[in-house]
């Protein structure tokens, strides 16, 4: 039985619901993935080990306000890093 993490669908679906506004200098791949390891390292991780388990355990997350606006705040915390910082090579954003 593979071990998944339900957090990292969450700030998925955070980081794309939310990607227009989090101000991002560069939306290539690797700086949303970027942004999604250190959000992922920055917050709880919510193990399970069967899949179908998945909906209640965001169903729950959801129904916690304050735990899904700790969600958000941690991704554009994560996107503001990563603005700052970019590690890709994308420069041109840099140059203008
Ligand atoms: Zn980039």
């Amino acid at each position: 039985m593979p071990v998944i993490n339900v957090m990292e669908e969450i700030v998925r679906n955070a980081l794309a619901e939310h990607k227009d506004q989090l101000q991002l200098s560069c939306t290539c791949e690797r700086c949303m993935d970027d942004v999604l390891a250190i959000s992922l390292n920055r917050l709880q991780p919510r193990y399970i080990v069967n899949e179908e388990t998945s909906p209640f355990v965001r169903a729950s997350y959801t129904a916690d306000r304050q735990g899904a606006a700790n969600i958000i705040s941690t991704v554009f915390q994560a996107a503001k890093i990563v603005s700052e910082n970019k590690r890709c090579s994308n420069k041109e954003v840099e140059i203008t």
